[in-house]
């Protein structure tokens, strides 16, 4: 898709989205260009002091609005973990080399639990409405 393209996903879904997620208080930026990593399709950079993130949106890597929604998901769900960011930040203040091997060890460990929750919570909404299921 074209960055205007992915823009007018965005633009017409982000508040919403950010309200059914109970995060209407932050301030976002979105940007449409390549990630820090050109194999992700969306990345987020968060201040918890001031509410406020920065999303970036690579338009070459989503095809459809649906693949745009689900990036943007993805990000605005980070932005609801965001609180648990600041426990970490404290726990790990004390470490004086970031590329040790626990602190990476650590890291690692950080990644997972984040983006396996982000993952749950992105079924939750998908699923959580089918009555079916219960
Ligand atoms: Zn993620």
């Amino acid at each position: 898709m074209t960055a205007k393209e992915v823009e007018i996903v965005v633009d017409g879904n982000i508040k919403y989205l950010m309200a059914r997620y109970g995060i209407p208080n932050w301030k976002i930026e979105v940007i449409y260009d390549e990630c820090d990593n050109v194999n992700w399709g969306a990345q987020c950079e968060r201040s918890n002091d001031y509410c406020s993130a920065t999303i970036t949106i690579d338009p070459a890597r989503a095809d459809s609005e649906k693949e745009v929604l689900e990036l943007l998901q993805h990000e605005l769900l980070h932005l609801v973990l965001a609180p648990f960011d600041l426990y970490r930040d404290t726990m790990t203040q004390h470490l004086v080399n970031f590329s040790s091997p626990a602190a990476k060890r650590e890291q690692c460990i950080w990644r997972h639990a984040v983006e396996q929750t982000v993952r749950t919570l992105e079924v939750i909404l998908k699923y959580g409405e089918d009555k079916s299921l219960s």
